[in-house]
């Protein structure tokens, strides 16, 4: 069964795939995943207020211009003592979508005066699965399952530093500390940014990870 995936980012497909090939085993030699990109399917405005309004927003919208399920994700940090900022507004928060680095520092200058032990924060990520109607396939006792909306969230808890560290990752992971740690230190002996860590050891505790893991009995439903 073909499955796209509501992205231009051809990276994330192999990371999905991998999670979907440890939830769902066998099973998953059935799903062909595809991108949105690869198929010139255009982004649609988000128009959301939340994570999961955007993630189903965008399958939402890949399903219904191909007919086949699709899957999205909407990510982004929200510090404590921000309220649910940056949240939505992760990638421009600065004003320039995707300014990886005016964002840090904008963020980093807004929480300045903030103690230690006052600034936590968790990035999140929804995952939609949305699937056409049209796909679903009749169940062996007949029935048809109805169309299908479902979203999962993935959070990874952590701490806001005061100057980056760590060449690895995107976005704000070179200011993110997780709780979460792996059973090393950098070489100063200082806890790891997400930054800090290799692919391996953020994806074991990422918020993406977590959410398509949770989404992954719904993917499995589908493929039947
Ligand atoms: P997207 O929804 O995955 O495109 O993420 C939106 C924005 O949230 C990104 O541009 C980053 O600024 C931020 N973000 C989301 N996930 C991460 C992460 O794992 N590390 C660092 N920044 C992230």
């Amino acid at each position: 069964m073909k499955i796209v995936v509501a992205t231009h980012n051809e990276g994330k497909l192999p990371e999905i795939r991998n999670i979907i090939e440890a939830e769902l085993g066998q099973a998953a030699q059935h799903i062909e995943l595809v991108s949105a990109g690869s198929m010139n399917l255009p982004d649609p405005v988000e128009t959301g207020v939340t994570f999961e309004e955007n993630a189903l927003l965008k399958a939402r919208d890949v399903a219904r211009r191909t007919g086949l399920p699709a899957l999205a994700d909407d990510s982004g940090l929200i510090v404590d003592v921000l309220g649910a900022a940056p949240g939505i507004l992760s990638a421009r928060w600065s004003g320039v979508h995707g300014d990886d680095e005016a964002n840090i520092d904008l963020l980093l200058a807004q929480i300045a005066d903030i103690p230690d032990n006052k600034r936590g924060a968790r990035f999140c990520c929804d995952a939609a699965l949305v699937v056409p109607q049209d796909c679903r396939e009749q169940r062996d006792d007949g029935s048809v399952p109805q169309a299908q909306e479902v979203a999962r969230l993935g959070e990874m808890k952590g701490t806001i530093i005061r100057q980056r560290r760590g060449d690895n990752g995107f976005g704000y992971d070179p200011i993110f500390v997780p709780d979460n740690q792996p059973g090393r230190r950098n070489a100063n002996g200082e806890k790891l940014t997400s930054a800090e860590m290799t692919a391996e050891e953020k994806n074991a505790i990422s918020h993406r990870h977590k959410a398509f893991v949770a989404l992954a009995p719904e993917i499995k439903e589908l493929i039947g």
